[in-house]
């Protein structure tokens, strides 16, 4: 699975992406994360050559017909596609992507918005059968000009009933969630949910925690003794109580 990113903030996806499952999963190239970032792709009259060689790019202007924050330019972000698009068709040889068993690539392009549709397992699930290259753009202050939307078909897609300051997190969200339904990804595949949403409680070692609270009182907390009773049916009983 090949996960495209357009974002203004690539940086911000460095510490996690590398840790871990996922980091695991990029190393083994069970799946690929790439990064396409808007100011890289803007139009030469948004950017500005300063005499100490910095360069700025106005990526957002003031909203027509008035209202609070800034609105990212759509061109940024239509090159952005563009060259994502262009780099899973292979058109672009330095940046061309390990071969995905000869298919030929499905893609689907992800908007994100807090009043899109909502995420969850089931979404990713579906998802990552279907695609190859799933696209996602992340917004930023009052959001991306609208018209993005009528050059490309995506999806718009909310991580939750919440308003976070960009797309980044609802990125690697996605990233995380759909990378764990690929098998291989996870150690153990069925460690993932089928029905259920979480797991029931879980415990390791030690069989019995000593707490000392702030008073000093001492206090046991030992695993359900059920789970050290080496009896499956009883085991299972219990996992389904507390499901
Ligand atoms: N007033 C804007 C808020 C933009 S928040 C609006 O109602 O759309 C800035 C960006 O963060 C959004 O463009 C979107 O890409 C992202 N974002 C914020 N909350 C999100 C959520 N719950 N799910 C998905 N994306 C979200």
């Amino acid at each position: 699975m090949k996960f495209h990113v357009v974002t203004l903030f690539p940086e911000s996806f460095d510490s996690y992406l590398s840790e871990s499952i996922i980091g695991r999963a990029q190393k083994e190239n069970r799946i690929l994360v790439r990064f396409y970032d808007p100011r890289k792709y803007a139009p030469k009259d948004l950017k500005k050559k300063w005499p100490d060689g910095n360069v700025t790019v106005y990526a957002d202007g003031k909203p027509y017909g008035g209202g609070p924050g800034m609105v990212l330019r759509a061109e940024p972000y239509i090159k952005a596609i563009e060259k994502a698009l262009a780099v899973i068709a292979k058109k672009i040889p330095s940046l061309s992507l390990p071969k995905g068993k000869g298919k030929t690539p499905k893609i689907k392009i992800i908007f994100f918005s807090p009043g899109g549709k909502m995420f969850d397992t089931e979404y990713a699930k579906t998802t990552v059968k279907k695609y190859t290259d799933i696209i996602f753009v992340c917004g930023r202050y009052e959001g991306i000009d609208a018209r993005i939307k009528k050059v490309f078909k995506m999806e718009d897609i909310s991580i939750g009933n919440y308003v976070l300051t960009g797309g980044e997190l609802p990125a690697m969200v996605c990233i995380d969630c759909m990378s764990r339904q690929i098998q291989g990804v996870l150690g153990n595949f069925d460690s993932r949910e089928e029905e259920r949403v979480s797991s029931h409680d879980v415990y390791t070692r030690p069989e019995i925690i000593v707490h000392k609270d702030v008073k000093g009182k001492e206090k046991k907390y030992a695993v359900p003794a059920v789970l050290l009773s080496g009896d499956p049916k009883l085991i299972d009983a219990w996992k389904k109580l507390y499901n």
